[in-house]
């Protein structure tokens, strides 16, 4: 093969008990829990889900997370990340659900006046939700290896304050759903990963804050903001 150039180096996410997880792309999805949909000021209801995304080498991990430039009000959003060791087109839940090989947990950092003001503007997302280190993970725990369910739950604390408290039950479209519908969109493949939303209680981070991210089974998320 021959030697790339420039010589990069390609986005990864280790896999809890041994290997390196490649991340071809992530994809996220916006407003997945009703209470963060009424928080954020939208209608609940169970309304198709929509997707956003980030650059695969905004997934990160380790206890640093640089505070990001051009912002004064950085959101944490914890959630469950589907890692996929397969994919397609059309996928029908069945085939979705049979596409994942793991989960982790992941945060889906937000520069939230950013995105406010893309909203007002009607201007696109991409820079509030996809700059770099932007999405902190955890080690993927391949799905065998852990049983998640509606009672699952799913929470986040800052400097040891709980912000974020929900339950994977309480998602309005579920993990085989959403992998579906994305697959309508776009063809998916192996090495994609998928941020599922979050439940409510998103807020701002400062720096030096320390964050814990959890769901129930799953290693679990800790950083510094610095
Ligand atoms: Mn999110």
């Amino acid at each position: 093969m021959p030697k790339l150039l420039p010589q990069i180096s390609l986005p990864y996410v280790t896999v809890e008990g041994g290997g390196l997880f490649p991340v071809r792309r992530i994809y996220c999805v916006g407003r997945n829990y009703a209470d963060h949909a009424r928080e954020m000021g939208s209608d609940p209801d169970r309304e198709p889900p929509f997707f956003f995304s980030k650059p695969a080498d905004a997934a990160i991990q380790g206890h640093h997370v640089p505070y990001p430039p051009m912002t004064s009000d950085l959101h944490h959003e914890v959630e469950l990340v589907l890692a996929l060791a397969s994919g397609g087109r059309d996928l029908t839940p069945e085939a979705a659900d049979k596409a994942i090989f793991g989960y982790a947990v992941g945060v889906d950092l937000t520069r939230r006046d950013l995105q406010a003001e893309a909203k007002e503007k009607g201007r696109p997302w991409d820079l509030a939700k996809g700059f770099d280190n932007s999405a902190p993970l955890g080690r993927i725990l391949p799905r065998e290896r852990v049983e998640i369910g509606n009672a699952t739950r799913i929470q986040l604390a800052v400097d040891g304050v709980t912000k974020q408290s929900g339950t994977l039950g309480q998602m309005s479209w579920a993990p085989a759903e959403i992998v579906s519908r994305l697959s309508a969109y776009v063809e998916l493949k192996a090495g994609d990963l998928i941020f599922t939303g979050t439940p409510s209680g998103v807020g701002p981070l400062e720096r030096d804050q320390h964050v814990v991210a959890e769901i129930d089974g799953l290693p679990r998320v800790m950083f510094t903001l610095e």
